[in-house]
C-alpha cells in the first residue's frame, strides 16, 4: 500500500479515536506525499485534515484547509460546510458582523503593511503592537463616522483596501529593510483567460464554483496573516 494512503488510514483511525492532534499530523503527511494525479484522494485528505484542524480550534487553517477541497472537486457537502464556518470575506465566521467586518478590516491592513516591507512576519513584537494600534485606531474612527452603514460586505471590502493607513517606518537596527522599500501595492484579481477583472461575487476563475470571495480572493484571517500564510 502506498505510504499516503497509510497515512490517511492511520489520520481517519485518530480521527474516530477523538485524537485530532495526532490525525492532523497523519492527514499532513498524506497530504505531501499524495500524487497530485489523484485530485479525488486528495479531496479526502483535505476534508479530513480541515474536520482535525476544527476540531483542534484552528478554524482559519481549516477554512484553508476546506477551500483547497473544493478547488480539488466541485461537488459534495463542502460548500454548506465551508458556509457554515465562512462569512462572507471568507474568513472565520464571527458573533458578530462587527466583528467580521473589524477582523476584515484588520487582515488587509496587517497583510498590507507586511507586503510593503517585503515580508511575512514582524521583526519585533514591538512593531506588531504598534502596526495593530494604528489600524485600531483607524478602526474606531471608520466605526465613529458611521461609513460602513447600510454597505454590503463586498463594498466594505472595497473601502478596507482602499484605505490606505500611514504607518511609520520602523527601522530594526541590522535589518536590510530600512526606508525606501517598495510600497503597499495591493492585488488585483484578474482572470487570465478572459482577461477581465474578477469581481468579489463573481464565480471564482479556478472553477471550484464558489465565489472569488470566498475562494482564490478570500481574505486571510489575523492568525494566519501573522504566521505568514497569506
Ligand atoms: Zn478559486
Amino acid at each position: 500500500m502506498s505510504a499516503w494512503l497509510v497515512d490517511l488510514n492511520r489520520g481517519l483511525r485518530s480521527l474516530s479515536r477523538h485524537d485530532p492532534q495526532q490525525a492532523a499530523r497523519w492527514l499532513g503527511d498524506a497530504l505531501r506525499q499524495c500524487p497530485t494525479t489523484r485530485p479525488a484522494e486528495l479531496h479526502r485528505i483535505c476534508l479530513y485534515l480541515g474536520v482535525a484542524l476544527k476540531r483542534l480550534g484552528h478554524t482559519e487553517t481549516a477554512i484553508r484547509s476546506w477551500v483547497s477541497c473544493q478547488r480539488l472537486r466541485k461537488r459534495g457537502p463542502m460548500r454548506r460546510l465551508l458556509i457554515r464556518f465562512m462569512n462572507q470575506y471568507g474568513m472565520e465566521k464571527q458573533e458578530r458582523q462587527e466583528i467580521d467586518d473589524w477582523k476584515a478590516f484588520a487582515s488587509i491592513q496587517l497583510s498590507r503593511y507586511l507586503r510593503s516591507k517585503n515580508k511575512r512576519a514582524f521583526a519585533t513584537v514591538a512593531e506588531q503592537d504598534m502596526v495593530v494600534d494604528l489600524i485600531r485606531d483607524h478602526w474606531r474612527q471608520i466605526r465613529k463616522d458611521g461609513r460602513l452603514e447600510g454597505l454590503s460586505c463586498a463594498q466594505k471590502h472595497e473601502l478596507f483596501s482602499r484605505l490606505r493607513i500611514v504607518f511609520p517606518t520602523v527601522v530594526i537596527p541590522g535589518s536590510p529593510d530600512g526606508p525606501g522599500g517598495t510600497s503597499g501595492a495591493s492585488i488585483i484579481a484578474v482572470n487570465f483567460q478572459s482577461r477581465r477583472r474578477v469581481g468579489l461575487m463573481d464565480r471564482c476563475f479556478c472553477g471550484s464554483g464558489l465565489p472569488f470571495s470566498l475562494c482564490c480572493g478570500r481574505t486571510p484571517g489575523c492568525a494566519e496573516v501573522l504566521s505568514g500564510l497569506f
